[in-house]
């Protein structure tokens, strides 16, 4: 059948919106009318030629919801009609890491270079005579998609597509960031870097496990003020610009936690969060960083003497799966004000628009309406 999508061509730094032909779902996938799409940096960063490793052509978008149009032989978990949200990591459940209870770092992620289906490792999508990649195993960048059951969570048709899309990405990832990977607890004090969809995540994430107090640092007027909306203590431009502040406001213990939510991570800035950090605080890099980013300068022996700790993190340290039903059962409850985080919506066709106020720092979230 046809589809529209957006597609990341070799050597191409824009997104081309074209026709795609998509095949049936085979043994075990679904096919999903895409209904919104979240834009994030990940997708920003594969489109100028970062990932290097992945394969061009591909169709972009890894976070998403949509409607279950049609479902292949031997499906079990969801069935035509459902509302689903994508999981960016559809775990197999048998791996050593999944066994281990590492879900979000399964065996199946070795795939994503060519972001072929997990089933049989083959193409589902065909234009300009090439065979097509979807990112993530999502491809939501489209107005249909076929990908694995696993890659799907269902939930409840009253809950707007718009916002629980962003579930898929910025809230596993975000959330489960502050609340798993940092590990924020009473009273603690965490500071959030960058407040895009996952920063905003991160943030209330933090807020929810318990944090005395949360700090928000970008250098957009305009997150910063959307940051004190969703409940931070204080905020900064810059973390030098924090540091001083931090160091009244906590007597001298500084941060627990330094989450870094940026667009894309600078290493030049590590020094700087880490310096944020007191004892035993701990640091997590969540954003995404340039292929070729090698070298860190930051202090050692300070690292050493206060037992601090520089961490990386993917999709939030936690199962897709579970992260993704805690956070539509919060949701559902009314306990996350994921609708405030959309800030834009674009519809596919204009979705060069929605990067383009991505990187000018204009949305907290901009989402893509098919
Ligand atoms: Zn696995
Ligand atoms: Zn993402």
């Amino acid at each position: 059948m046809d589809a529209k999508a957006a597609v990341v061509w070799p050597g191409r730094r824009t997104w081309a919106v074209e026709s795609v032909e998509l095949d049936p779902p085979r043994q075990g996938e679904v096919l999903v009318r895409v209904e919104a799409a979240g834009l994030c940096h990940s997708d920003a960063h594969l489109a100028s030629g970062g990932y290097a490793g992945l394969r061009r052509p591909m169709v972009g978008g890894h976070e998403g919801a949509g409607v279950v149009e049609a479902v292949g032989p031997g499906v079990t978990l969801v069935e035509e009609g459902d509302h689903v949200v994508f999981a960016f990591m559809p775990a197999c459940g048998v791996c050593t890491d999944c066994a281990g209870g590492r879900q979000h770092l399964c065996e199946l992620g070795a795939g994503v270079a060519e972001g072929f289906a997990i089933a049989d490792g083959t193409a589902r999508r065909r234009a300009r005579g090439a065979e097509l990649g979807s990112f993530c195993f999502v491809g939501s960048f489209a107005t249909r998609t076929v990908v694995h059951e696993r890659s799907v969570v269902r939930f409840e048709p009253s809950l707007p597509m718009e916002s629980v899309c962003l579930l898929g990405c910025a809230g596993v990832t975000g959330w489960g960031a502050a609340v798993n990977t940092a590990a924020v607890r009473t009273g603690d004090t965490a500071v959030i870097v960058g407040v895009g969809g996952i920063g905003a995540m991160a943030l209330l994430g933090a807020r929810y496990a318990g944090a005395a107090q949360v700090w928000a640092v970008d250098p957009v007027p305009g997150k910063r003020a959307a940051a004190i909306e969703l409940g931070a203590d204080g905020t900064a431009a810059s973390m030098a610009e924090l540091l001083p502040e931090l160091r009244d406001e906590t007597r001298g213990r500084l941060a627990d936690q330094v989450v870094l939510c940026m667009g894309s991570g600078d290493s030049s800035a590590m020094a700087d969060a880490m310096a944020l950090l007191g004892k035993q605080g701990r640091a997590v890099v969540v954003n995404v960083h340039g292929d070729t980013e090698h070298e860190v300068r930051m202090s050692l022996r300070d690292m050493q003497s206060y037992e601090k700790q520089l961490v990386g993190c993917l999709a939030g340290s936690w199962s897709p799966r579970e992260g993704l039903r805690t956070l539509l059962d919060l949701y559902g409850r009314g306990r996350i004000p994921l609708d405030r985080l959309v800030t834009a919506r674009y519809p596919l066709d204009r979705i060069q628009d929605g990067f383009a106020d991505q990187a000018a720092g204009k949305n907290v979230r901009g989402v893509v309406l098919p």
